[in-house]
């Protein structure tokens, strides 16, 4: 007979169709509530027809803690069997995805809670895991099984006009710290959206992704950010043949200032014939050189001057800089065909033989990437977005202390920067 306790009990549980048989105080571990559902018949799975009971099994699933404490819900199950002879069902386990879904360590309820608090806010899974008084992967495994139809939403991905490829470090692995890169395919019109990450820098898994896109939706895609890497160019080329490819301005000057550290270093090298050193002239000047030039003040400047006189003899880090810094000053032409005139002649300049090997590399740079760079001054759009993203993805990363599965790193980011439809986690069912 129910008596006014064990209804006040079965309240507190707030679970449908549940009593509860004991609450069981464990000092310093989680405390376990016993429940058994009230379900009296069952019909088999199988064939419907009217199953007998015959036994039951437990199962300790994690659960939200319950007035400030940790706690788990113990399930007894009822196992039924058919009585149907033909049946290919002997027996089977009660159950019922209010509770928990099938083979699931942790309840319905929980599983949708540390989806929301790693997922939205972005906390880690060790800290979600301690709240709970579970593991690590009790509460990964629940996220990735309500997170997976979060973002493999249909809905999540919408039109793209401009869709910009960056690649990410996602994890460093084994003895020498091999670096594992990934691809960001974002959505860099504002308000920019990371639509997914695929695996690998390569040509391959990108145009794999856009090839699994409908006809329309590649359509509408005008402009394709990239940096100035072959395989993202051989992806738009492939899949997106109609959209005009833009190389990321970030990037570009991204690349002449790798250029004027590489001659800073070998000029040192030159002239004083060992590597750089704090009291070495050009090794002082490095941060003044890579920084923009309007950004140095008469202060800065003249330090810079002092150093590249003292340590640049014939000249190259000088011109080395310039040339980044003429780059620089693409960006701030605003028509287009002033634009060209004037990487035209950027390039005349930069590949003349007498120059340093580094600005006649930058020169060549300019001339293989002439239509893309241009491209941005009629598209306007950059990866700018997608570098805040990247920033994004680097929070995760930071809290997340390395992920070992790309799957875990996919789900984690997209989660977090994907922009999830949020108000169906109370209803999706989870996989
Ligand atoms: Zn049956």
């Amino acid at each position: 007979m129910e008596t006014n306790a064990t209804r006040m009990c079965a309240l507190l549980v707030g679970l449908p169709d549940v009593s509860v048989l004991a609450v069981e105080d464990r000092a310093g571990r989680p405390m376990r509530v016993h429940v058994e559902t009230t379900a009296a018949t069952a019909a088999c799975l199988a064939c419907g027809t009217r199953a007998w009971s015959k036994d039951r099994s437990s199962v300790v699933l994690t659960d939200l803690p319950a007035f400030g404490r940790a706690s788990e819900l113990v399930w007894h199950k009822r196992r039924w069997y058919c009585p149907d002879r033909d049946c290919e069902v002997v027996t089977f386990t009660e159950r019922d995805a209010r509770i928990a879904p099938a083979r699931a360590r942790m309840t319905d309820r929980a599983g949708r809670w540390v989806t929301g608090q790693v997922g939205l806010a972005g906390r880690t899974v060790a800290e979600v895991a301690r709240d709970l008084g579970s593991d690590w992967h009790t509460v990964m495994d629940a996220v990735m099984a309500y997170g997976i139809p979060l973002v493999d939403d249909p809905a999540r991905i919408g039109e793209v006009t401009a869709l910009g490829l960056d690649e990410t470090l996602f994890k460093r692995s084994g003895r020498w710290r091999t670096q594992n890169w990934c691809t960001s395919i974002v959505d860099v019109a504002s308000p920019s959206q990371l639509l997914d990450v695929v695996e690998g820098r390569s040509a391959k898994a990108p145009t794999d992704w856009l090839e699994a896109r409908t006809d329309a939706w590649r359509d509408r895609v005008a402009w394709g950010v990239l940096d100035l890497s072959g395989p993202y160019r051989k992806t738009y080329t492939d899949a997106l043949p109609a959209a005009v490819q833009v190389a990321d301005p970030f990037h570009v000057v991204k690349l002449a200032n790798t250029r004027l550290d590489e001659c800073r270093r070998r000029v040192q090298n030159e002239t004083l014939g060992h590597r750089g050193h704090r009291d070495d002239p050009l090794y002082r000047s490095r941060r003044l050189l890579t920084k923009g030039h309007e950004r140095l003040d008469d202060k800065g400047n003249e330090k810079l001057l002092g150093f590249l006189e003292a340590g640049d003899p014939r000249g190259e880090v000088r011109m080395c800089w310039h040339a980044k810094e003429t780059i620089r000053q693409l960006y701030a032409i605003d028509a287009p065909d002033e634009a060209a005139t004037f990487i035209d002649e950027l390039i005349a300049d930069m590949t003349e033989p007498d120059h340093p090997p580094e600005v006649r590399s930058l020169g060549r740079t300019l001339k293989t990437w002439r239509a893309q760079i241009l491209a941005w001054h009629r598209a306007k759009v950059s990866n700018g977005p997608t570098e805040a993203t990247n920033n994004l993805i680097k929070r995760i990363k930071r809290i997340g202390f390395g992920f070992r599965r790309f799957d875990h790193y996919r789900i984690r980011v997209l989660l977090y920067c994907g922009r999830p439809n949020w108000d169906l986690l109370a209803t999706i069912t989870p996989r």
